[in-house]
């Protein structure tokens, strides 16, 4: 009913990298539905977390006043759900950001800048993100900053950045159009990037050849032409398997290899010695259908590879993109229309937070910290004498040094690590530790119950600034509704907490922010503020100020030494803890359409937590008859970290010897079991596979 709201505001889904563009029709102060809007990502399409979303906006348990613990409160994460504030006192904006910065200030300034670290948020906006590095780089002195990429695509980016010399996608996921092969592996977008699924099951009913990887069974399969559920943690050795293939067949772009590589010869030995039958043994493929996988992704005349956390959150991680990078380049599948490397970003702004310089080794645009001009760069930027050329540490490893007393201060903006790091009885017992704990969000989430000072922050759909999604477009973040209560902009507050530390930060509007990044980051050549005001969304690289942005990069090359990239063999080697007689299945952690990652925005939509309101765990149906349990059952899942009760659910798609859980719900918290073993390159944790015991609770 148009007639029902009184304006309309163009703006981004605050959910998944996809980044929809949406129109929010508002009354007033509240917004009454959400439609999709024109965006060069979208189309006008959402999925059901964009279209019916929204209503956290207005929930009662909105912070909308600074708070602070009252003397004597423990630090725990299980308050009254009725009453979550009882461990805090209201405060004065003056009287909290004075607490929050001189806390951490007393630390600095006592055991040095290294005792106090900083987590940023991917929820964030880009300018947002990129004042959360400065301030910890130049406030405390040094890299200890990092954010939710940590957990998601850090190895993605650590291989990309190695063989590529970019971290970002080669091509828009909407390339996908003009492909004629695609695999997507180790991703389930129907649930995760609903969007972009919808131009993969189009390109599959005009004829393109899909093939999906992933152990567990999904709904893109049935538009797939293969479907290959091999055996969890295996990727190394199915891939190896396809590639052995490409060059036994000989079906490998010899003409392509010459011109834009490096190291073929060191993998096409690598390949030659590969079995491919031992290979099929491991990953659970047949030998003929990984040639057949083989042939038809290499024989195609353009080819698309699509990656999700099933690829990255393993100790070999980075190794899997490695054969993921090789794939595409031995069959020239970069480059050109239809062609390229796809890892699909999980968070609305992961890849504009990293971009941004959220990440412990690299300032913004990934100039590495140890790089002498960098540093002169962003020193000359931001007015200081001296920055760090000492790579930080990551979010595991920052907790872990809590635990050891190195750490004793932290400011976290909108990352709930009480829920999403690994092995979460020990991450929680770091935040508890700590001496010092500014959190700023828009919920008391679990984080901010171990919180001495909780700063009220603005929603995206209050927010003004830029945003960069899945496929390298930055688009303008619009504010629909004010801010409830006294909550403000995170640039604002950041701001605030920087000036209490003594830096000369006199920030009025993000556009100034903006126009700084633009100094450091030739990524926004030619994407001006007032460029994004007018179209809403501009691609980078953007050639000319005319330039709406390129959908394909490295036609002509790659950004590496002598323009080329590179090979790199991998071997394939265990998960780190395999099943065993005590802990006999395979656990793996995921998200569902419903709800996004912890949950401390789904869980608060009304629509969203009607539809999937419970804590759940997917097993097999003929597993579950096995362990004498009926779906709807509660369940107990054990591993070597610890043990939760859930809800068994049958679902024919998992694998007899798994059990998927999402990690959204802190009742039956799927990381208390995680496993925190790290991939060595890009340092993220093995997500997807634990040893479990399940039994009836
Ligand atoms: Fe939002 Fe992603 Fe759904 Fe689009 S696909 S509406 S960005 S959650």
């Amino acid at each position: 009913d148009s007639a029902a709201f009184d304006r309309e505001v163009k703006t981004v889904c605050p959910y998944c990298g996809v980044g929809c563009q949406v129109s929010v029709k508002v009354k007033g102060e509240r917004i009454l539905y959400i439609d999709g809007a024109e965006g060069p990502a979208n189309e006008n399409r959402l999925c059901v977390k964009g279209r019916f979303g929204f209503d956290y906006i207005h929930h009662p348990h909105r912070l909308t006043k600074p708070l602070i613990r009252r003397e004597g409160a423990p630090k725990e994460i299980d308050v009254d759900p009725a009453n979550p504030f009882t461990h805090f006192r209201e405060a004065t904006w003056e009287e909290a950001l004075d607490t929050a910065a001189r806390g951490l200030a007393a630390l600095r300034d006592a055991h040095g800048g290294r005792a106090v670290a900083g987590f940023g948020s991917a929820k964030c906006t880009n300018e947002e993100a990129y004042l959360f590095q400065r301030l910890i780089r130049e406030g405390f002195g040094h890299n200890n900053v990092d954010h939710c990429t940590r957990l998601c695509h850090a190895s993605s980016v650590a291989a990309l950045m190695e063989n590529v010399g970019s971290g970002a996608v080669t091509a828009t996921f909407n390339e996908i159009e003009h492909a004629d092969v695609a695999i997507v592996i180790g991703a389930n977008p129907a649930e995760n990037h609903p969007v972009a699924a919808t131009y993969f099951k189009q390109f599959a009913k005009r004829g393109g050849k899909l093939i999906v990887a992933d152990p567990r069974g999904q709904v893109l399969a049935r538009h797939a032409t293969h479907m290959l559920q091999f055996r969890p943690g295996t990727d190394v050795a199915m891939l190896n398997g396809i590639m052995a293939a490409i060059v036994q067949e000989g079906l490998y772009d010899a003409q392509y290899i010459a011109a834009f590589t490096e190291n073929w010869e060191a993998m096409r030995a690598h390949l030659e010695a590969t079995d491919i039958d031992e290979m099929s043994a491991i990953c659970g493929i047949p030998a003929e259908t990984l040639r057949a996988v083989a042939r038809d992704f290499a024989r195609g005349q353009a080819g698309m590879i699509f990656w999700g956390m099933g690829i990255s959150q393993h100790i070999h991680g980075t190794d899997n993109s490695r054969c993921l990078i090789a794939l595409a380049l031995m069959c020239g599948h970069v480059g050109r229309p239809g062609t390229g490397l796809h890892p699909l970003r999980g968070q609305n702004n992961v890849q504009g937070a990293s971009d941004a310089g959220l990440i412990p080794m690299v300032f913004p645009d990934y100039q590495s910290v140890a790089d002498a001009a960098a540093r002169a760069r962003f020193a000359e930027i931001w007015g200081v004498e001296n920055l760090d050329p000492q790579p930080g540490l990551t979010v595991t490893e920052i907790l872990d040094a809590v635990h050891k007393g190195e750490i004793k201060g932290m400011y976290i903006l909108g990352e709930n690590p009480a829920m999403s790091d690994p092995d979460l009885t020990h991450a929680r017992e770091a935040l508890a530790k700590l001496e010092h704990l500014v959190v700023q969000d828009i919920f008391l989430t679990e984080t901010a119950r171990y919180a001495d000072v909780v700063l009220p922050a603005t929603a995206f759909y209050e927010k003004t600034g830029t945003v960069t999604n899945t496929n390298r477009q930055v688009q303008m973040g619009r504010p629909a509704v004010p801010p409830p209560g006294e909550a403000r902009e995170d640039w604002w507050i950041t701001t605030q907490i920087a000036r209490r530390l003594g830096l000369d930060w006199h920030y009025s509007h993000p556009r100034e922010v903006f126009a700084e990044m633009k100094r450091g980051m030739a990524s926004l050549d030619n994407i001006t503020w007032e460029r994004l005001e007018r179209e809403s969304a501009v691609t980078y690289p953007s050639l000319s100020p005319d330039d709406p942005g390129q959908p394909i990069v490295f036609g002509d090359g790659f950004p590496r030494a002598e323009g080329r990239a590179r090979f790199a063999p991998a071997k394939f080697a265990p998960p780190a803890e395999e099943p065993d007689a005590d802990f006999p299945m395979v656990l793996t952690t995921g998200r569902q359409l419903e709800h996004w990652h912890t949950g401390a925005i789904t869980r608060h939509a009304s629509v969203l937590d009607a539809l999937e309101p419970e804590a759940t765990a997917s097993l097999n149906p003929a597993t579950l008859a096995r362990l004498g349990i009926a779906p709807g059952d509660p369940v107990r899942l054990t591993t070597r970290r610890g043990s939760v009760v859930a809800r068994a659910r049958a679902d024919a798609a998992v694998p007899p010897e798994m059990v998927f859980m999402p990690f959204a719900y802190v009742e039956a918290a799927a990381n208390i079991l995680t496993n925190p073993a790290l991939d060595p390159w890009g340092k993220i944790p093995e997500f997807k596979f634990a040893a479990v015991r399940v039994e009836p609770a």
